[in-house]
């Protein structure tokens, strides 16, 4: 069974238990018969003893008295007969304006009492809701009443025991406890709930629930009693001023159940003009005598009620899931509003059922609202998270597609950085690396050779007579053997750590690492003579020339500084130049200053 199913179970158990609690110990009572007549004109006591039997009209024993609104008196006429146990008078409507008790035995007035709401509630003789006056004679005898109200004239009379009725009416009790108890928790919770969550619709629910409070606390007469015992003028308003507020928030909780504002503005527009003349009602409901009003607040309640219940139906059909338990909710009240409404105009019999239907069904329409007003409440709250998810995904998708530019932005600014770098080290005519790059390399070289004790050789190359020509040929001839020369050179090189670099001009360095004596001789030997045999190919025809090479040879501790090494290698290219050119000097030893050059 789903969790829904269960509620209903459960409410439904709910109103059973109410009805046999309403129901149960209604023995021990006498409904009399009843006489009445109504008079425009006033009559005294003595002259009703008098009138003639043909005058008085019945209403069968068990039957309450239903005359609807009027403005006339009525007098009732009840025979009580003889009994072994006290008695009392129950007049079971609480909203009768004056009512003047006559105890009657043998044409002589026993007793006299006056009652009434239009008196203060503590003036009654029993402190009860409704009217009550101890019967004074055990013996047969006769009942008069005289009683006017500008509200519905409608009551039972009934005979009770005095223990029958205390024990009959402790489930009253009970029953109307449980209903205004479970007002005041909805009242509260929902106004907590309210102060919590700021959600409005949770503070209009609240008022309202207070509101329908005080109005059944005033149909049930428990108002007067215990809330506005001195104030007969409250009284007197009670239904006329509380139900306009009433149908007022009822009206507002409507349009934030239903959401009319986005869900219907037409409707929402009629509601608030309902809400105007609700309010309107209210203000009248102070100035305006009960009487001349109460047709009209029932009037509009009642169009009221059912354009909210149309209203709901319509939403219904239109897929708003919470007008299905609105609508429900708000049909049960209905109804019992219906049954009442018809008791008001003296068109349905049980008071009785008349007053404790209406207060299940608005404990049940209170109970439906509070549920369907929480599910609307987390709806919205999952829309609003589901929205933010949403927008929260949208956001890293956001960051991540900016990431990936900015990712792609990095990558390729790290490629022109590596290339800006690596021209920075390359010499822009033969593509080699340059004398800066040089500088860098040789004094990381220098040092791992000086760690790991090993030898360093560092061969400087210079065409001869380059200057003559470029100066015969041209700058661009110059350029192309250059760039030949670069490839000549770069062929020669078999070690991949031999590295070759343009030291400027026409002079070239190439750094040997592991490269003894030995070794370096042959590779300068294989150099000079690679390019003295190579014929460079020019605009100007095929074209020879030779290169003078020095080399230094550093063994491990030979040199304090790298600086020294080349100083070495390029004493060896000059020595080499002074030589005639086209020779190879190698210096493989540190000399002393003054020493005259070797081989
Ligand atoms: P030596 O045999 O003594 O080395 O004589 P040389 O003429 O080769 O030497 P010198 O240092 O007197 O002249 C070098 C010439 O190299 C000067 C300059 O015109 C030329 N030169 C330097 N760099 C370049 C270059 O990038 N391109 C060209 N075409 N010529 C260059
Ligand atoms: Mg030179
Ligand atoms: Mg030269």
């Amino acid at each position: 069974m789903s969790n829904h199913a269960y509620r209903w179970v459960g409410w439904l158990l709910l109103l059973i238990c109410w009805g046999s609690v309403m129901t149960a110990a209604r023995a021990n009572v006498v409904t009399p018969t009843i006489y009445y007549q109504s008079t425009a004109a006033e009559q005294t006591l003595a002259e009703l003893i008098a009138s003639p039997a043909e005058r008085w009209q019945e209403i069968p024993a068990g039957e309450a008295v239903q005359f609807g609104y009027t403005q006339n008196t009525y007098w009732f006429h009840v025979q009580a007969p003889a009994a072994n146990h006290d008695r009392i008078l129950y007049l079971g409507y609480p909203l009768l304006d004056s009512i003047d008790v006559y105890f009657v035995q043998k044409g002589e007035l026993l007793n006299y009492s006056h009652l009434g709401d239009q008196q203060p509630f503590y003036a009654r003789p029993i402190h009860n809701k409704n009217f009550i006056v101890a019967v004074p004679t055990h013996a047969e005898h006769d009942i008069y009443l005289r009683v006017r109200t500008e509200s519905s004239l409608r009551f039972p009379i009934e005979l009770w025991e005095p223990v029958a009725f205390m024990q009959a009416y402790q489930n009253q009790v009970v029953a109307t406890g449980l209903y205004f108890g479970l007002l005041a928790c909805m009242a509260m919770y929902n106004l907590f709930y309210f102060l919590v969550t700021r959600e409005v619709n949770f503070l209009n629910y609240s008022i309202y629930t207070v509101l329908i409070g005080l109005l059944i606390a005033g149909l049930d007469g428990l108002g007067y009693q215990y809330v506005w015992p001195n104030s007969v003028w409250l009284q007197d308003r009670i239904v006329t001023m509380i139900g306009a507020a009433m149908m007022l928030f009822a009206t507002l909780v409507s349009t934030g159940i239903l959401q009319t504002k986005t869900q219907s503005p037409r409707i929402h527009t009629w509601l608030r003009l309902f809400m105007w003349i609700y309010a309107i009602t209210f203000v009248l409901s102070i100035f305006v005598p009960y009487g001349t009003l109460i047709p009209f607040v029932l009037f509009v309640a009642v169009i009221g009620s059912l354009y909210m219940l149309a209203c709901g139906i319509v939403l219904w059909h239109k897929g708003l899931i919470y007008a299905r338990i609105y609508t429900l909710a708000l049909s049960a009240l209905l109804a019992t509003i219906c049954i009442n409404a018809l008791g008001y105009l003296g068109l349905f019999e049980s008071v009785f059922v008349q007053r404790y239907a209406i207060m299940a069904a608005s404990a049940f329409e209170v109970l439906l609202l509070s549920w369907v007003l929480a599910i609307r409440f987390n709806d919205s709250r999952k829309q609003q998270l589901k929205l933010q998810e949403t927008l929260n995904y949208q956001l890293e998708d956001m960051v991540a597609q900016r990431t990936e530019e900015l990712e792609r932005v990095m990558v390729r600014l790290q490629r022109a950085n590596q290339e800006l770098e690596q021209r920075s080290n390359e010499d822009g005519l033969t593509g080699l690396y340059n004398r800066r790059y040089l500088n860098q390399e040789f004094k990381r070289e220098f040092r791992r050779c000086v760690r790991n004790g090993s030898v360093l050789t560092v061969m400087m190359l210079d065409i001869d007579h380059f200057k003559a020509l470029n100066d015969r040929y041209g700058h661009l001839l110059g350029d192309q053997v250059l760039i030949e020369l670069a490839h000549i050179l770069k062929r020669n090189l078999r070690r991949a750590s031999d590295t070759l670099y343009r030291y400027g001009g026409e002079e070239f360095t190439i750094l040997l690492p592991d490269t003894d004596k030995v070794g370096a001789r042959e590779l300068a030997y294989q150099i000079a003579t690679a390019v003295r045999e190579h014929e460079f190919d020019t605009d100007h025809g095929p074209l020879k020339i030779t290169v003078s090479i020095g080399v230094a040879v550093a063994a491990a501790g030979d040199y304090d500084q790298p600086t020294q090494l080349l100083a070495v290698a390029d004493e060896a290219l000059y020595r080499a130049k002074a030589a005639g050119r086209d020779q190879i000097r190698i210096i493989a030893e540190p000399e002393p200053p003054a020493t005259s050059p070797s081989e």
